[in-house]
């Protein structure tokens, strides 16, 4: 019956190419109607410069949602709303028009190489922290927010 048990899960969203508020915001409904997701609730949209990468500059946000679906069942519904966007990946860090991460599946913990988490690399990301504290105050200490402060992302109003 495990499967059944619905899991708190947080999905960091990111787009730098094509129109990437309205890949965002296609994301978002893409993800409250799949099956086996539901109570999804986002964050506001925040705009940050490229890690790492070139290109334009990200728009991010955080999305918090209630699902029955197992951890590589929900990075497979991931994927598939990231190749619904026309996604590619020519190489690494490459802009991008959709990526969606899996940054926390309950408190599960889980280290594959096609799915780690938490999220191996959110807490050096202002862009995935800064949007997770305005849903999820309680698990993002002061301390790892002024961590990643240096680092430029502005909400959108
Ligand atoms: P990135 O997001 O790191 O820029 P990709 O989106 O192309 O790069 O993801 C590369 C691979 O990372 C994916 O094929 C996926 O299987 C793997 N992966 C491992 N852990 C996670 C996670 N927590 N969330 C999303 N992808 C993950
Ligand atoms: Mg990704």
């Amino acid at each position: 019956m495990s499967q059944s048990l619905a899991v708190t899960a947080y999905v960091g969203l990111g787009a730098n190419l094509g129109e990437p508020v309205q890949a965002l915001q296609q994301a978002l409904h893409a993800l409250s109607s799949s099956a086996g997701v539901s109570a999804l609730r986002s964050s506001g949209f925040y705009r940050s410069a490229p890690l790492g990468a070139g290109g334009p500059d990200f728009i991010n946000a955080v999305a918090q949602l209630t699902t029955t679906l197992s951890a590589p069942d929900l990075l497979g519904v991931l994927h598939c709303v990231e190749s619904a966007a026309g996604r590619q990946r020519p190489y690494r860090n490459a802009p991008r028009t959709l990526d969606l991460d899996l940054l926390l599946y309950g408190h599960a913990r889980m280290d594959w190489p096609v799915l780690t988490v938490p999220h191996p690399r959110m807490w050096q990301r202002a862009f995935v922290l800064k949007p997770l504290s305005e849903i999820a105050p309680d698990l993002v200490p002061e301390a790892a927010l002024a961590a990643v402060a240096g680092q430029s992302v502005e909400r959108l109003h």
